[in-house]
């Protein structure tokens, strides 16, 4: 019998089962972390995969062992054909996902819901409106936070993603562990990225640690649960010892996860990017249009994977943002 290959392999013996496609290049925020003060440059629409393409790239990555899709973007609620990719999406055997913003999500519950679109990855940093506006340069806090309720109502499992930034949010770790108290969340806090434009320095970045110690500060050690890794999280995850939510910790910045990473990107005009931070990107789009196979340049994208943050494995390298001016904006990737 022929040998079928595993084209989604790496040379470190990672597999990538687990597919993130960004739906767009915009936003109906402008996170300052995320979206560059200047905006970015739009790709075209005519450059963009269309809701049939986005499709039949999916299948092939399906075919090829993908069995997790993850909606991304920008915000990807903001597509007009987001109700038809998701009905399409849904006929593949995989689990599929949704990373929001929560602004127009609760437009889009029945959907979610009858595609079985089970968990809810929704942005929120603050739970302060006027902080809100600041980090986002738009007054939603409101709708956002009603959202969380509605979506909690409708039976989703709601993970709240919160990027931490020293001096802007970091005061508020404790709020939102409280706010896991009589609330069925999993907050995540992320260390804020670094990303062309977003004038990232290690600084601003709360680490791991830095995290841990102020739980300590606030709660007995027996109090604070750690809870067991799933596999290929990224999350430490905790508990505060009778509340109803749970909490995690995301630390790619100083305390990379990159052994296990099942990862790969898709971004809104068909580029495939084998890591987050790889600066390299290889087109699918353009000979998918001609009707070439593009499984031998997923294959070759995948064995191009750097062992550790897009080749950027020293702290130093990491840490110099110079270093990732090469790479696009956070909101033409797709988290
Ligand atoms: N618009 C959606 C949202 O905000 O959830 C989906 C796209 S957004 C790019 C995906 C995730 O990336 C969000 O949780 C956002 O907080 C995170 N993100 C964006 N820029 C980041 C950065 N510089 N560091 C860490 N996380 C970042
Ligand atoms: Fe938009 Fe999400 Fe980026 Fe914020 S993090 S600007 S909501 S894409």
């Amino acid at each position: 019998m022929k040998q079928t290959q595993n084209i989604l392999a790496d040379t470190f013996g990672r597999t990538h089962n687990y597919l993130r496609i960004s739906l767009t290049e915009r936003c109906n925020l402008r996170c300052s972390y995320c979206m560059p003060m200047d905006g970015v440059p739009l790709t075209p629409k005519p450059h963009l995969m269309t809701g049939e393409e986005l499709f039949e790239i999916a299948k092939l990555f399906v075919d090829a062992g993908v069995n997790k899709i993850r909606l991304t973007g920008g915000e990807p609620l903001i597509r007009k054909d987001f109700p038809e990719i998701l009905t399409h999406l849904s006929t593949l055997p995989v689990s599929l996902s949704i990373t929001s913003n929560g602004v127009n999500i609760d437009r889009h519950i029945a959907i979610l819901k009858s595609h079985h679109v089970s968990t809810i990855n929704l942005s929120l940093d603050t739970l302060d409106a006027i902080k809100f506006k600041k980090i986002t340069f738009r007054d939603y806090f409101e709708k956002v936070y009603a959202n969380i309720f509605k979506l909690i109502d409708a039976g989703f499992k709601i993970k709240i993603n919160v990027v931490l930034m020293k001096g802007i949010n970091d005061n508020e770790i404790n709020d939102f562990i409280e706010f896991t108290k009589n609330h069925p969340v999993n907050v995540r806090f992320i260390e804020f990225m670094p990303f062309d434009g977003n004038n990232w320095n290690r600084e601003k970045t709360v680490s791991l640690k830095d995290i841990l110690h102020r739980l300590d500060t606030a709660f007995a050690k027996a109090e604070i649960l750690r809870l067991p890794d799933a596999p290929n999280d990224t999350a430490k995850n905790y508990k505060i010892a009778g509340y109803t939510g749970e909490f995690g910790i995301i630390s790619t910045v100083t305390n990379p996860f990159c052994d296990s990473c099942n990862r790969i990107r898709l971004t809104a005009n068909g580029q495939l990017k084998n890591c987050l931070f790889s600066t390299t990107e290889s087109d699918l789009l353009t000979p998918f249009r001609e009707g070439k196979d593009i499984k031998p340049i997923i294959q070759k994208a995948v064995l191009g994977k750097h062992a550790m943050r897009g080749g950027l494995s020293t702290p130093e390298q990491f840490n110099d943002p110079k270093e990732h001016s090469d790479n696009r904006s956070m909101i033409r990737i797709g988290g």
